[in-house]
């Protein structure tokens, strides 16, 4: 069960009353994704990551309650493996509008935006104009931590201690997300499916072969990096790592 000191969902009404009465006036809105995760983790991976990571994010920052994960979001690039979900960008768009209208209408005034998958962040970020433009007046404090560089950069910021290289900690089923769910689900891992993909450069060649072409065009079992030098260690400080990146950059706007 998700904890029910942050997760709104596992809170009664009145508990989210008492809590933004005493103070608890921000809230974060993270999206994950239902997608193919390779041979070996669950297509659930990005939503648990972002369940995972919310958690502990809200804990560490204090005063914060977090919104149900938004899942599925926009993976139109891994659709030609089954068991993949997307939705239609401005589908995905409208949900976060009103889940943003929604935590607004309740009390809270800042609004936290992350997401844990690839293809949200652009979505989102788009979003941000709008939404500072509609809220700001209002009091209310829109924060986005919606970029992916950074994002990948706080990921990777552990590789040296663990010895890992860039492309073997990947950015899809790899080292890194393997490791990640070893740490937090181990049942979830299939251990004798571990497999190498994709451990070329991320550059913007391959973004756009990725985006246009789809995942099956650069791997054809779905895995950017290599899962077979993950670790329950790394995925440990991994998660630790990302939950402070997430700190840090709301206390910058907070
Ligand atoms: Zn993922």
């Amino acid at each position: 069960m998700l904890a029910k000191e942050v997760f709104i969902e596992e809170m009664t009404w009145p508990e989210v009353k008492k809590a933004l009465e005493s103070g608890s006036d921000r809230v974060i809105v993270m999206a994950g994704s239902i997608e193919q995760h390779g041979l070996h983790l669950p297509t659930k991976m990005d939503a648990h990551s972002a369940e995972v990571l919310a958690e502990l994010f809200a804990k560490r920052l204090g005063k914060t309650l977090v919104a149900p994960i938004i899942r599925p979001g926009c993976s139109e690039h891994h659709m030609y493996f089954p068991g993949s979900m997307t939705l239609r960008k401005g589908v995905f768009q409208d949900v976060v509008r009103d889940y943003v209208d929604n935590m607004v209408r309740h009390g809270f005034k800042n609004i936290i935006l992350a997401t844990t998958h690839g293809g949200n962040f652009d979505p989102m970020q788009e979003l941000v104009p709008e939404l500072k433009a509609k809220y700001e007046a209002q009091g209310i404090k829109i924060i986005p931590i919606l970029d992916f560089a950074e994002f990948v950069e706080a990921q990777n910021s552990i590789l040296e201690e663990f010895k890992m290289d860039e492309g073997d900690a990947g950015v899809h089923s790899g080292g890194s997300e393997t490791s990640f769910l070893m740490a937090s689900e181990p049942e979830s891992v299939r251990m004798d499916k571990l497999a190498r993909g994709y451990v070329g450069k991320f550059d913007a060649a391959f973004d756009e072969v990725l985006m246009s072409k789809g995942m099956q065009a650069v791997t054809d079992i779905g895995v950017l990096g290599d899962a077979t030098v993950a670790s329950k260690e790394f995925g440990e400080k991994l998660i630790d790592a990302l939950a402070d990146y997430y700190v840090e950059m709301a206390r910058r706007e907070l």
